[in-house]
Parts: C-alpha cells; structure tokens; sequence
C-alpha cells in the first residue's frame, strides 16, 4: 500500500471528544471516525488492525476445535422472554436496542447471543454423542450503553467475538472453560497485551465460574483488587476481603444532638467517633420487571461501602423470579413518599418504622431489610435516632425494632483490606480494560429453551453450557493505551496495520524513488507487510506521520541511495541503524519473524 492512495488524514490538534491518549491517538491518527454518539467508521488503518486481531483470535479459536458461524443480529423478543431477559434488556436501564417490525412483531439487535445459540442447539444436539460442541462468531453487536465513550472502548456498535459451548456434565464444561482461558491467554500475548486474569461477577447472563481479563491500564473503568501474593485477583464488583476489626464502642445508651451531622464524616469529626463505631443506614428503592416499587433499608458499617453488584445479586437470590428481573436500584428520596417529612435523611436508624412508607403512591408498604455482616457484627454502634438532627450512642442489636436484619455481603472490598486466603496479604487496587470474558452458565438457558440431549443412559436432561466473550474493537485500542509515547502509538507488530513504512526521503529525487520502489517489491514478496511512503512531503512530515501511526518499523531511503545505504528506525525502541541494504533488511527480517508471534 502506497501512503498517497491511503486516504490518509492525520490531525495536528487532539479531537475535543476524546478523553483518553488511545482515543486522541486512534482520531488524530486517522484510524477512526466518529459519526454518531458511541458508534465510529473504522477507517482503512484500523480495519487492518481489526483483520489482524480476529486472525488471530480465529487461529486460536478454531485451535480449540471451536466451529465457526455466524448468527443473526436481529433477534425475535420471543427467544428472550423465554429465557427471561427481554424486561430486564429492554426496560429501565436495559441496553438492547429493539423495534417492532411491520408485522408488529418486537425484535432486539443482539446485544450478545445466548438465547438464539441455544434455540439453535436445541434443534441441532439430540445426543450425547455429538458433544462437547463448541460455536464462535465474529460479529458486530449492538448495546444502547448508558455512557457510551471513550471512542472503541465503550461503544454502541462494536466487534465482538462471542463462543459457546455445549456439553453433558460439569465436569466437561469445567474442561473448556479452562481450555478458552489458556486460549484466551496466547490471544492476549499474541497481540502484545498485559493482561490480568481476575475472578468476575456473572451478571446479567448469569451463571456460576466466570473470569475476566483485563488489560491493566490507568483509563480502565474496572477497579480490580490483588494480593501482592499474586493468589488472588478479582473484580471489585466481586471481590470479598476481610474489613478492617471495627473498634469497640464504650459508651452506654444516650442520645446525642447532632444539628448539621448528618454525614459520618462530620458525626465522626464532631464527637471523636471512628466511622467503624458507627451503622450507616441507606435508603433504596429496586424496580423489578414485574412493576414491584420495593424500598430497601440497608445496614452498613459506617466505614464501609456498598457494593451494588453485590446487592443486586443477594436481590436476586431472595426473591428467585418472583418479582422478575431487577431494572433499577435507586436511592429512595423524600419526593417519593407520601409524607416527606417523615424520613430524617442523614439521621436514619436500622429501626426506621414501616410507617414512613404509609400513603406512597406505588411503593410497597414495608421496607426489604438488608444487613452487611459487619453491620451485623457491631457490639454497640452509633447511629440515628430517625428524628432531625439526633443520633443515639450506644445502641445495640435487640429484639423487635431492633432485630437485625438478615445479613449479606453487600460490602465493597477495597484496597488496604486484608485478603481471605491470607490476613497477612493485603489488597492492592489496579486500574482495568476488559478485553474478554469468560463463563461457566451452568443450565440457565438450555432449561429455559428446552435445549435436551438424550444421556449415555438414555434419558433426557438440559445441556450444560459455557460463553467465551473478547471484545475485540474494544482490544485493538487497548493496545494502543498499553503501547504509546509522546510521539504516538507504538503498536505491537502482530496486530500493526503494516509492519514497516519504506520512506522515500525526497520523492523528486529518482535514485530514491527507484531504491525505494525496489525494496518495495522485494520485501512484500518476501511476506512483509510494507507502507510505501512515497507522497512528495518532506522527509520530517514522514518521520512524524510514521511516528503518530505506530509502524513497528522505518526504513528510511534517502541519500544514502546511491551506494545502497539506507537507515532502520525501530519504533518501539527509538534505534536507528545506518548501513547498506542487505544487512539491514536481513535483521529486520529476522527480528520480524520473533516478533509476529508476539514477542515486543
Ligand atoms: P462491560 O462490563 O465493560 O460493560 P460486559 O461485561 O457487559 O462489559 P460482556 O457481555 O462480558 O461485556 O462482553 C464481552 C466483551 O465485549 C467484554 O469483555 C468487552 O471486551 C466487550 N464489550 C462489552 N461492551 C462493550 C462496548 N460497549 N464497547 C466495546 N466493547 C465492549
Ligand atoms: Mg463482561
């Protein structure tokens, strides 16, 4: 490819949209386009990269003995009110674009694609005898994010490559997950990525074991927790930690005037309490599918936090399917109640009365009452006296008002926080990109969808089942977060949209142009992937072009020309070599051949 047929347009300035460097990167570098909120062309550059990442996933995949398909993007809301999914994806905060179509028949764009691989499994695994099975695809999906940004790492439309694998016990599902997972391991080493391995909650799809992996990077919106042991990693929103031992409250039953403190922090400053000697007490209310307004009273230690993701999941566990999926978790504000003046915000105890919900309209009438188990844990503790501007001190768990609740973990672990496997490890907070996802589902979709095989014993029973999720637009610029300087991006080799860029220094001068044209031919017989700069700009615009693209490789043919010495210019590394032609390309050659299995 020759740089003046690329349609290459680079910008001087940073795009004002872009908030990260692979962002800014990808945009001034003429890789991507945006054309609407969250959804971007991938111009020619960034289509290589793009061909170059699914090769490779495709490489392992099939590797795995994994088939290849591809599935429709347009689904039937059909297949997902069987499995249950199509309130909770469509209502509320659900990310499914959907529409009805002439028929008045309702269809979602596929966010992701359990319910129709497992209607088609159900049609085509009758035996035992045909599993395990496992399908991929490569594809685009579609999710109506809450927060589109960050151009390709949260977009609306975006590449992904989702599998899933079918089998007759748990046994042998745990055998592919963990094939996918050393699969999923060479895919990220091949691209160059560092990558972390974490333990991931399950969410939305369900299901049991789930990994995810992440690209460790300061831009990462996930907060993922280790041990300096390297024993454990997880996702915050999984995570589970030892809390700090709260300390011991003194002091006997009194109440306490408390204007203005209605934070722990100002309580805590005013009286000399530790946040740890005191219960926070947080108001929610949770929406379900099934139109349930429910308000929640949660128990917290006061120094803690609340992990929603926890608290959704133990939602979800008590009420099994009754109330249908949940849509959203809000705080409850005063606005909703019937009498506003009935809720003490900031003043709340555990023994808040029922009676403050009297008269609101579509909330039911009596609070969901949560505990974390270091709530649960207090001896005495501080907190509200559910009156304005009183706390009481000294309180503790009792009977009635005063039982506590049933208790969870709804705490969110944090950095700091000593580890289970070990109290001597503590935990240490990294910022994260999730390029892939793996789960172990267990038979939540095969029992919905009636997806049966017949046993080796002849009987009937749902499949067992497993999805493999990478985003792989999503990879490609977090690639570019882990490899850049102040130059521009330095992509790894195996995923760069070329391999090296041959630069005519002056393009007027025939010498150049003919040495330059030779090598052109030479090495893209000889497999590599070549850019021909051979636009009539100067020789620093190239330099500065090739810089900001990321070509792993320069080969600069310039005055030299004319006794054949030309100059390799290392992008990574920033080393330059002078010397004549064949030496030169013979190294680059060699190191090209280490490099395109993933070697930096
Ligand atoms: P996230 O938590 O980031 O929203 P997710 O857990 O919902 O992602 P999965 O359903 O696990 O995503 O999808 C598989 C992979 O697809 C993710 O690991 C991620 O790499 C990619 N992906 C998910 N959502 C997006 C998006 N909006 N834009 C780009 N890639 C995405
Ligand atoms: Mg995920």
């Amino acid at each position: 490819m020759r740089v003046s047929r690329l349609l290459l347009v680079t910008l001087r300035e940073d795009p004002a949209e872009a908030e990260i460097p692979s962002h800014r990167l990808l945009v001034r570098a003429g890789y991507i386009r945006r054309v609407a909120s969250g959804i971007y062309a991938y111009l020619p550059l960034m289509w290589r990269v793009l061909r170059k990442v699914s090769a490779i996933v495709r490489e392992e995949m099939d590797g795995t003995g994994a088939l290849e398909t591809l599935l429709p993007q347009l689904q039937p809301a059909e297949l997902w009110e069987r499995s249950g999914r199509w309130a909770g994806y469509t209502a509320g905060e659900g990310i499914m674009f959907h529409l009805v179509d002439r028929q008045d028949r309702s269809l979602g764009l596929g966010p992701t694609h359990e319910e129709v691989v497992t209607a088609l499994a159900a049609d085509l695994l009758r035996s035992y005898r045909q599993l395990p099975a496992t399908l991929y695809q490569i594809q685009t999906k579609f999710r109506d994010e809450i927060r589109p940004r960050f151009g390709l790492m949260r977009s609306r439309e975006f590449i992904m490559k989702d599998a899933y694998s079918f089998h007759a016990n748990p046994a042998d599902l745990a055998a592919t997950y963990n094939e996918m997972e050393a699969a999923y391991r060479r895919i990220f080493k091949r691209c160059g990525l560092q990558t972390l391995a974490v333990e991931a909650d399950s969410g939305a799809i369900g299901g049991s074991a789930s990994k995810e992996f992440m690209v460790t990077a300061d831009a990462g919106e996930d907060l993922v927790l280790t041990s300096g042991d390297g024993l454990y990693a997880a996702n915050q929103e999984r995570a589970e930690s030892l809390a700090p031992e709260a300390q011991p409250l003194e002091a006997d039953l009194a109440e306490l005037a408390t204007p203005g403190q209605a934070s722990i922090e100002a309580l805590c400053a005013a009286h000399g309490f530790h946040p740890s000697q005191t219960l926070k007490v947080l108001l929610l209310l949770a929406r379900f599918a099934g139109g349930r307004a429910q308000p929640l009273l949660v128990c917290l230690r006061g120094d803690q936090q609340l992990n929603e993701v926890k608290l959704t999941n133990t939602l979800s566990s008590l009420q099994g399917e009754a109330w249908g999926s949940l849509l959203t978790l809000e705080p409850l504000d005063a606005g909703q109640l019937g009498d506003p003046k009935g809720l003490p915000l900031g003043y709340l105890g555990p023994d808040l009365d029922d009676a403050v919900l009297a008269g609101s309209p579509g909330l039911e009438p009596k609070f969901l009452r949560l505990a974390d188990h270091t709530a649960a844990a207090l001896g005495r503790f501080v907190c509200g006296a559910n009156q304005p501007d009183r706390h009481r001190v000294g309180l503790e768990w009792g009977a009635g008002p005063l039982a506590c609740p049933q208790a969870h973990d709804l705490r969110a672990a944090q950095a700091g926080d000593r580890c289970c496997h070990d109290p001597s490890q503590e935990l240490r907070a990294t910022r994260g990109i999730e390029v892939g996802h793996i789960f172990q589902l267990g038979r939540k979709y095969s029992e919905a969808l009636s997806a049966r095989f017949t046993n080796e014993q002849g009987q009937e029973e749902a499949l067992w089942m497993g999805c493999y999720g990478i985003g792989v637009s999503r990879l490609a610029q977090a690639a570019v977060e882990q490899h850049h300087d102040g130059a521009g991006i330095v992509w790894p080799v195996a995923i760069a949209p070329f391999e090296l860029v041959l630069v005519i220094a002056s393009a007027q001068e025939p010498l150049q142009v003919e040495l330059a044209e030779r090598l052109y031919g030479e090495l893209r017989a000889a497999g590599v992937d070549v850019l021909l700069d051979d636009r009539a700009e100067r020789a620093g615009v190239k330099f500065k072009d090739a810089e900001l693209l990321g070509i792993p490789w320069r080969l600069v043919v310039g005055r030299g020309a004319a006794t054949g010495v030309v100059e390799l210019v290392e992008r990574a590394s920033g080393e330059k070599q002078e010397g004549p032609v064949g030496p030169l390309v013979s190294h680059l050659l060699e190191r090209l051949q280490l490099q395109r299995l993933g070697g930096l």
